[in-house]
Protein backbone atom coordinates (compact mmCIF):
# COMPACT_ATOMS: atom_id res chain seq x y z
CA UNK A 1 0.00 0.00 0.00
CA UNK A 2 0.98 3.58 -0.76
CA UNK A 3 1.16 5.91 2.26
CA UNK A 4 -0.05 9.29 1.30
CA UNK A 5 -0.72 12.36 3.41
CA UNK A 6 -3.29 14.20 1.63
CA UNK A 7 -6.66 14.20 2.13
CA UNK A 8 -8.87 10.60 2.74
CA UNK A 9 -10.58 11.20 -0.51
CA UNK A 10 -6.99 12.65 -2.55
CA UNK A 11 -5.37 9.65 -0.56
CA UNK A 12 -7.86 6.71 -1.76
CA UNK A 13 -7.58 8.38 -5.25
CA UNK A 14 -4.23 8.14 -5.56
CA UNK A 15 -4.62 4.51 -4.33
CA UNK A 16 -7.07 3.60 -7.28
CA UNK A 17 -4.68 5.28 -9.79
CA UNK A 18 -2.04 2.88 -8.34
CA UNK A 19 -4.00 -0.03 -9.50
CA UNK A 20 -4.48 -0.55 -12.93
CA UNK A 21 -7.85 -1.47 -14.17
CA UNK A 22 -7.49 -1.24 -18.62
CA UNK A 23 -10.78 -3.09 -19.75
CA UNK A 24 -9.30 -6.19 -21.55
CA UNK A 25 -11.00 -5.46 -24.03
CA UNK A 26 -8.35 -2.89 -25.41
CA UNK A 27 -5.43 -4.88 -24.53
CA UNK A 28 -4.83 -8.57 -24.97
CA UNK A 29 -2.31 -10.52 -22.60
CA UNK A 30 -1.39 -7.85 -19.79
CA UNK A 31 -3.58 -9.27 -17.09
CA UNK A 32 -0.99 -7.09 -14.58
CA UNK A 33 -2.34 -4.35 -16.19
CA UNK A 34 -5.96 -5.31 -17.26
CA UNK A 35 -9.34 -5.48 -15.37
CA UNK A 36 -11.20 -4.92 -12.09
CA UNK A 37 -10.19 -7.17 -9.47
CA UNK A 38 -7.08 -5.33 -8.10
CA UNK A 39 -9.56 -2.23 -7.75
CA UNK A 40 -12.49 -4.49 -6.20
CA UNK A 41 -10.34 -6.19 -3.76
CA UNK A 42 -8.99 -2.97 -2.39
CA UNK A 43 -12.21 -1.48 -2.16
CA UNK A 44 -13.90 -4.62 -0.53
CA UNK A 45 -11.72 -4.03 2.82
CA UNK A 46 -11.57 -0.23 2.45
CA UNK A 47 -15.90 -0.84 2.74
CA UNK A 48 -15.51 -3.05 5.61
CA UNK A 49 -13.24 -1.07 7.31
CA UNK A 50 -15.89 1.37 7.25
CA UNK A 51 -17.94 -0.60 8.67
CA UNK A 52 -20.24 -1.40 5.06
CA UNK A 53 -21.69 -4.81 4.26
CA UNK A 54 -19.66 -6.21 1.38
CA UNK A 55 -21.10 -8.69 -1.68
CA UNK A 56 -19.98 -9.66 -5.37
CA UNK A 57 -21.76 -11.16 -8.01
CA UNK A 58 -19.98 -12.57 -10.65
CA UNK A 59 -20.08 -10.78 -14.50
CA UNK A 60 -17.46 -12.16 -16.27
CA UNK A 61 -14.58 -14.38 -16.08
CA UNK A 62 -12.57 -13.17 -13.13
CA UNK A 63 -14.51 -9.86 -12.85
CA UNK A 64 -17.62 -8.70 -10.59
CA UNK A 65 -19.58 -6.32 -9.82
CA UNK A 66 -18.75 -4.70 -6.03
CA UNK A 67 -22.18 -4.00 -4.20
CA UNK A 68 -21.13 -2.44 -0.50
CA UNK A 69 -24.09 -1.57 2.05
CA UNK A 70 -25.10 1.21 4.35
CA UNK A 71 -28.11 -0.81 5.82
CA UNK A 72 -30.66 1.37 7.32
CA UNK A 73 -31.60 0.69 11.36
CA UNK A 74 -35.37 0.62 10.19
CA UNK A 75 -37.46 -1.63 8.12
CA UNK A 76 -36.05 -0.63 4.37
CA UNK A 77 -38.52 1.60 2.10
CA UNK A 78 -36.15 3.14 0.06
CA UNK A 79 -32.76 2.67 -2.16
CA UNK A 80 -30.31 4.84 -2.75
CA UNK A 81 -26.93 3.84 -5.24
CA UNK A 82 -23.75 5.40 -5.78
CA UNK A 83 -22.78 3.54 -8.78
CA UNK A 84 -19.59 4.37 -11.10
CA UNK A 85 -17.49 2.27 -13.18
CA UNK A 86 -14.07 0.36 -12.11
CA UNK A 87 -12.49 -0.38 -15.45
CA UNK A 88 -10.65 2.21 -17.46
CA UNK A 89 -9.61 2.94 -20.77
CA UNK A 90 -6.21 2.01 -22.56
CA UNK A 91 -3.06 3.78 -21.47
CA UNK A 92 -0.98 5.52 -24.11
CA UNK A 93 2.09 5.57 -21.87
CA UNK A 94 2.67 3.43 -18.26
CA UNK A 95 3.55 6.67 -16.53
CA UNK A 96 -0.35 7.36 -16.60
CA UNK A 97 -0.39 4.82 -13.92
CA UNK A 98 1.81 6.01 -11.38
CA UNK A 99 -0.36 8.74 -9.60
CA UNK A 100 1.47 12.12 -9.43
CA UNK A 101 0.22 15.44 -7.43
CA UNK A 102 0.99 18.95 -9.22
CA UNK A 103 -0.34 21.58 -7.57
CA UNK A 104 -4.12 21.45 -7.68
CA UNK A 105 -4.41 18.87 -9.94
CA UNK A 106 -3.90 14.89 -9.79
CA UNK A 107 -2.73 13.30 -12.87
CA UNK A 108 -3.27 9.34 -14.14
CA UNK A 109 -5.37 7.09 -15.74
CA UNK A 110 -9.13 7.73 -13.88
CA UNK A 111 -8.19 10.25 -12.40
CA UNK A 112 -11.35 11.58 -13.82
CA UNK A 113 -12.74 8.82 -15.79
CA UNK A 114 -13.88 7.49 -13.01
CA UNK A 115 -11.98 6.78 -10.29
CA UNK A 116 -12.08 10.60 -8.88
CA UNK A 117 -16.17 9.13 -8.62
CA UNK A 118 -15.23 6.44 -6.65
CA UNK A 119 -13.14 8.14 -4.79
CA UNK A 120 -15.60 10.87 -3.88
CA UNK A 121 -18.93 8.28 -3.79
CA UNK A 122 -17.10 5.87 -1.02
CA UNK A 123 -15.69 8.70 0.91
CA UNK A 124 -18.75 10.31 1.51
CA UNK A 125 -20.44 7.03 2.21
CA UNK A 126 -17.63 6.66 4.72
CA UNK A 127 -18.57 10.00 6.30
CA UNK A 128 -22.06 9.10 6.78
CA UNK A 129 -21.27 6.17 8.25
CA UNK A 130 -19.11 7.71 10.83
CA UNK A 131 -20.93 9.95 11.80
CA UNK A 132 -23.43 7.48 12.96
CA UNK A 133 -26.76 8.66 11.95
CA UNK A 134 -27.52 6.60 9.17
CA UNK A 135 -30.77 7.35 7.08
CA UNK A 136 -33.28 5.31 9.31
CA UNK A 137 -34.94 3.79 6.15
CA UNK A 138 -32.99 4.31 3.15
CA UNK A 139 -30.02 1.49 1.94
CA UNK A 140 -27.01 3.13 0.63
CA UNK A 141 -25.38 1.08 -2.00
CA UNK A 142 -21.87 1.60 -3.51
CA UNK A 143 -22.11 -0.41 -6.88
CA UNK A 144 -18.72 -1.20 -8.64
CA UNK A 145 -19.38 -1.54 -12.06
CA UNK A 146 -17.16 -3.58 -14.46
CA UNK A 147 -16.59 -3.01 -17.97
CA UNK A 148 -18.34 0.18 -18.80
CA UNK A 149 -15.71 1.42 -21.53
CA UNK A 150 -16.37 -1.94 -23.66
CA UNK A 151 -19.84 -3.41 -23.50
CA UNK A 152 -20.95 -2.35 -20.38
CA UNK A 153 -21.49 -5.79 -19.49
CA UNK A 154 -21.44 -5.09 -15.36
CA UNK A 155 -24.34 -2.31 -15.71
CA UNK A 156 -26.38 -4.85 -18.02
CA UNK A 157 -25.81 -7.60 -15.40
CA UNK A 158 -27.54 -5.73 -12.66
CA UNK A 159 -30.72 -3.98 -14.88
CA UNK A 160 -31.22 -8.26 -15.93
CA UNK A 161 -30.85 -9.11 -12.66
CA UNK A 162 -34.39 -7.30 -11.73
CA UNK A 163 -32.48 -5.82 -8.83
CA UNK A 164 -34.33 -2.12 -8.18
CA UNK A 165 -33.30 1.32 -6.46
CA UNK A 166 -34.99 4.12 -6.47
CA UNK A 167 -32.26 6.62 -7.63
CA UNK A 168 -28.61 5.72 -9.23
CA UNK A 169 -26.22 8.08 -9.35
CA UNK A 170 -23.89 6.86 -12.41
CA UNK A 171 -20.49 8.40 -11.71
CA UNK A 172 -19.04 9.94 -14.32
CA UNK A 173 -17.49 13.01 -14.73
CA UNK A 174 -19.62 15.82 -15.34
CA UNK A 175 -17.93 18.96 -13.61
CA UNK A 176 -20.22 18.45 -10.79
CA UNK A 177 -23.68 18.50 -12.91
CA UNK A 178 -26.77 16.70 -11.83
CA UNK A 179 -27.30 15.21 -15.80
CA UNK A 180 -30.78 13.64 -16.43
CA UNK A 181 -30.52 13.13 -20.23
CA UNK A 182 -27.39 11.86 -22.68
CA UNK A 183 -27.72 10.23 -26.04
CA UNK A 184 -27.63 6.92 -27.18
CA UNK A 185 -25.71 5.48 -29.97
CA UNK A 186 -26.34 2.87 -32.93
CA UNK A 187 -23.24 1.52 -34.63
CA UNK A 188 -24.27 -0.13 -38.02
CA UNK A 189 -22.30 -1.38 -41.22
CA UNK A 190 -23.79 -0.59 -44.01
CA UNK A 191 -22.66 -3.51 -47.18
CA UNK A 192 -23.29 -2.43 -50.94
CA UNK A 193 -22.93 -5.27 -53.28
CA UNK A 194 -21.64 -4.91 -57.27
CA UNK A 195 -20.07 -7.42 -59.90
CA UNK A 196 -16.75 -7.88 -60.14
CA UNK A 197 -14.96 -7.35 -63.84
CA UNK A 198 -11.48 -6.00 -65.90
CA UNK A 199 -10.48 -3.13 -64.93
CA UNK A 200 -10.44 -1.89 -68.51
CA UNK A 201 -14.23 -2.96 -68.92
CA UNK A 202 -16.34 -1.02 -66.11
CA UNK A 203 -19.27 -1.45 -67.89
CA UNK A 204 -19.24 -4.99 -67.40
CA UNK A 205 -19.30 -5.18 -63.94
CA UNK A 206 -21.31 -2.78 -61.27
CA UNK A 207 -19.13 -0.61 -58.79
CA UNK A 208 -20.20 -1.79 -54.90
CA UNK A 209 -17.52 1.31 -54.47
CA UNK A 210 -19.82 4.23 -56.24
CA UNK A 211 -22.60 2.94 -54.92
CA UNK A 212 -21.59 3.41 -51.95
CA UNK A 213 -20.21 7.01 -52.56
CA UNK A 214 -23.86 7.58 -53.23
CA UNK A 215 -24.49 6.15 -49.84
CA UNK A 216 -21.95 8.31 -48.17
CA UNK A 217 -23.36 11.45 -49.68
CA UNK A 218 -26.50 11.02 -48.64
CA UNK A 219 -25.64 10.13 -45.44
CA UNK A 220 -23.66 13.73 -45.14
CA UNK A 221 -26.03 15.74 -46.77
CA UNK A 222 -29.58 15.26 -46.84
CA UNK A 223 -29.80 12.56 -43.81
CA UNK A 224 -27.61 15.01 -41.39
CA UNK A 225 -29.92 17.96 -42.67
CA UNK A 226 -32.93 16.02 -41.37
CA UNK A 227 -31.06 15.12 -37.69
CA UNK A 228 -30.20 18.86 -37.72
CA UNK A 229 -34.03 19.95 -37.57
CA UNK A 230 -34.88 17.83 -34.76
CA UNK A 231 -33.40 19.06 -31.35
CA UNK A 232 -34.08 18.02 -28.01
CA UNK A 233 -34.17 20.79 -25.26
CA UNK A 234 -31.29 19.43 -23.45
CA UNK A 235 -29.42 17.45 -26.09
CA UNK A 236 -29.59 19.10 -28.92
CA UNK A 237 -29.78 17.27 -32.37
CA UNK A 238 -28.62 13.49 -33.26
CA UNK A 239 -25.90 12.99 -35.30
CA UNK A 240 -24.45 10.63 -38.12
CA UNK A 241 -20.47 10.03 -38.68
CA UNK A 242 -19.06 7.49 -41.18
CA UNK A 243 -16.28 5.87 -39.44
CA UNK A 244 -14.56 3.76 -41.63
CA UNK A 245 -14.49 2.36 -45.05
CA UNK A 246 -13.26 -1.10 -47.12
CA UNK A 247 -13.51 -2.12 -50.42
CA UNK A 248 -12.23 -3.41 -53.52
CA UNK A 249 -8.97 -5.55 -53.90
CA UNK A 250 -6.59 -3.75 -56.46
CA UNK A 251 -6.80 -0.59 -59.09
CA UNK A 252 -7.85 -3.10 -62.33
CA UNK A 253 -10.34 -4.97 -60.56
CA UNK A 254 -14.47 -3.62 -60.52
CA UNK A 255 -15.02 -3.95 -57.07
CA UNK A 256 -18.20 -6.15 -56.09
CA UNK A 257 -18.10 -5.12 -52.14
CA UNK A 258 -17.99 -2.35 -50.28
CA UNK A 259 -18.88 -1.83 -46.21
CA UNK A 260 -18.63 1.36 -44.30
CA UNK A 261 -19.34 1.35 -40.33
CA UNK A 262 -21.42 4.45 -39.26
CA UNK A 263 -21.73 6.02 -35.93
CA UNK A 264 -25.01 7.32 -35.08
CA UNK A 265 -25.78 9.34 -31.78
CA UNK A 266 -29.40 8.88 -30.91
CA UNK A 267 -32.40 11.02 -28.65
CA UNK A 268 -34.35 9.93 -26.25
CA UNK A 269 -37.41 7.61 -28.84
CA UNK A 270 -34.85 6.32 -31.23
CA UNK A 271 -33.20 3.22 -31.27
CA UNK A 272 -31.67 0.49 -33.56
CA UNK A 273 -35.26 -0.01 -35.20
CA UNK A 274 -35.83 3.51 -35.91
CA UNK A 275 -32.62 4.46 -36.78
CA UNK A 276 -32.25 1.58 -39.53
CA UNK A 277 -36.05 2.39 -40.68
CA UNK A 278 -35.15 5.95 -41.87
CA UNK A 279 -31.75 4.81 -43.48
CA UNK A 280 -33.88 2.01 -45.59
CA UNK A 281 -36.51 4.86 -46.19
CA UNK A 282 -33.26 7.08 -47.08
CA UNK A 283 -31.98 4.64 -49.82
CA UNK A 284 -35.16 3.87 -50.90
CA UNK A 285 -35.60 7.25 -51.98
CA UNK A 286 -32.77 7.72 -53.52
CA UNK A 287 -32.13 3.76 -55.70
CA UNK A 288 -29.56 2.77 -53.55
CA UNK A 289 -29.58 -0.69 -52.79
CA UNK A 290 -27.01 -1.00 -49.30
CA UNK A 291 -27.93 -3.24 -46.65
CA UNK A 292 -27.84 -2.64 -42.84
CA UNK A 293 -26.35 -4.93 -40.10
CA UNK A 294 -25.95 -4.36 -36.16
CA UNK A 295 -22.29 -4.50 -34.99
CA UNK A 296 -22.87 -5.43 -31.76
CA UNK A 297 -25.28 -7.43 -29.07
CA UNK A 298 -26.27 -4.74 -26.68
CA UNK A 299 -28.79 -1.71 -27.42
CA UNK A 300 -27.42 1.48 -26.24
CA UNK A 301 -30.36 3.71 -25.98
CA UNK A 302 -30.66 7.35 -25.39
CA UNK A 303 -31.12 8.15 -21.02
CA UNK A 304 -34.09 10.79 -20.14
CA UNK A 305 -35.00 11.01 -16.53
CA UNK A 306 -37.93 12.54 -15.07
CA UNK A 307 -36.70 15.70 -13.18
CA UNK A 308 -39.62 15.56 -11.20
CA UNK A 309 -39.02 12.24 -9.57
CA UNK A 310 -38.40 13.01 -5.49
CA UNK A 311 -35.20 11.51 -5.37
CA UNK A 312 -33.91 13.18 -8.70
CA UNK A 313 -35.59 16.62 -7.03
CA UNK A 314 -34.06 16.02 -3.64
CA UNK A 315 -30.81 15.33 -5.57
CA UNK A 316 -30.74 18.46 -7.87
CA UNK A 317 -31.34 20.29 -4.90
CA UNK A 318 -28.23 19.28 -2.67
CA UNK A 319 -26.36 20.05 -5.93
CA UNK A 320 -27.41 23.35 -6.00
CA UNK A 321 -28.85 22.76 -8.96
CA UNK A 322 -31.90 24.77 -10.70
CA UNK A 323 -32.28 22.90 -14.25
CA UNK A 324 -31.26 19.53 -15.12
CA UNK A 325 -28.30 18.83 -17.88
CA UNK A 326 -27.71 16.84 -20.95
CA UNK A 327 -24.21 15.73 -21.84
CA UNK A 328 -23.52 13.51 -25.38
CA UNK A 329 -21.41 10.54 -24.46
CA UNK A 330 -23.13 7.18 -23.71
CA UNK A 331 -22.45 5.59 -19.94
CA UNK A 332 -24.23 3.37 -17.69
CA UNK A 333 -27.12 5.34 -16.57
CA UNK A 334 -28.94 4.35 -19.48
CA UNK A 335 -28.40 0.86 -18.84
CA UNK A 336 -29.58 1.33 -15.06
CA UNK A 337 -32.92 2.90 -16.63
CA UNK A 338 -33.60 0.71 -19.32
CA UNK A 339 -33.47 -1.65 -16.18
CA UNK A 340 -36.21 -0.02 -14.23
CA UNK A 341 -34.05 1.99 -11.62
CA UNK A 342 -34.31 5.97 -12.15
CA UNK A 343 -30.49 7.12 -12.94
CA UNK A 344 -28.71 10.31 -13.40
CA UNK A 345 -25.01 11.11 -14.29
CA UNK A 346 -22.96 12.95 -11.80
CA UNK A 347 -19.11 13.21 -10.59
CA UNK A 348 -16.16 15.47 -10.03
CA UNK A 349 -13.79 16.11 -13.21
CA UNK A 350 -14.03 17.13 -16.90
CA UNK A 351 -14.88 14.60 -19.73
CA UNK A 352 -12.33 16.65 -21.88
CA UNK A 353 -9.80 15.09 -19.78
CA UNK A 354 -11.20 11.73 -19.84
CA UNK A 355 -8.68 9.43 -21.54
CA UNK A 356 -6.08 11.77 -23.07
CA UNK A 357 -2.71 11.27 -22.48
CA UNK A 358 -2.53 13.71 -19.76
CA UNK A 359 -5.86 12.56 -17.70
CA UNK A 360 -6.15 15.08 -14.24
CA UNK A 361 -8.72 16.09 -11.87
CA UNK A 362 -9.06 18.81 -10.08
CA UNK A 363 -8.50 18.27 -6.29
CA UNK A 364 -11.30 21.13 -4.94
CA UNK A 365 -13.16 19.45 -7.75
CA UNK A 366 -12.86 16.24 -5.73
CA UNK A 367 -13.82 17.40 -2.76
CA UNK A 368 -16.88 19.59 -3.91
CA UNK A 369 -18.00 16.34 -5.40
CA UNK A 370 -17.60 14.29 -2.11
CA UNK A 371 -19.17 17.39 -0.12
CA UNK A 372 -22.13 17.74 -2.23
CA UNK A 373 -22.69 14.17 -2.23
CA UNK A 374 -22.51 13.91 1.48
CA UNK A 375 -24.64 16.54 2.10
CA UNK A 376 -27.47 14.78 -0.14
CA UNK A 377 -27.21 11.20 1.39
CA UNK A 378 -27.62 13.24 4.78
CA UNK A 379 -30.95 14.56 3.40
CA UNK A 380 -32.09 10.94 2.95
CA UNK A 381 -34.84 9.39 5.63
ZN1 LIG B 1 -16.42 6.67 -17.60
Amino acid sequence: MIEFIMSPVVDLLLELIALPSINPAFLEGRPQLTGEKRVSDLLECWCKKAGMDVATRLVLPGRHNLFASLAPPLKPTGRVVLAPHLDTANIQSEDLLTPRVEGERIYGRGACDTKGCVAAMLTAMARVARGGVRPERTEIVFLGLVDEESGQEGSRAVAASGWKADLAIVGEPTRLKVVTAHKGDVWLYVDTRGKAAHGSRPELGRNAIEEMARVVAALGGPYASKLRAKRHRLLGSGTINVGTIQGGNQPNIVPDSCRISIDRRTLPGEDEKTVARELRALFRARGIRASLSNMRGGSCVALETDTALPFVRDFMKAARQRRPCGVDYFCDAAVLSSGGIPSVVFGPGDIAQAHTANEWIATDSLETGTDLLEAFLRTLS
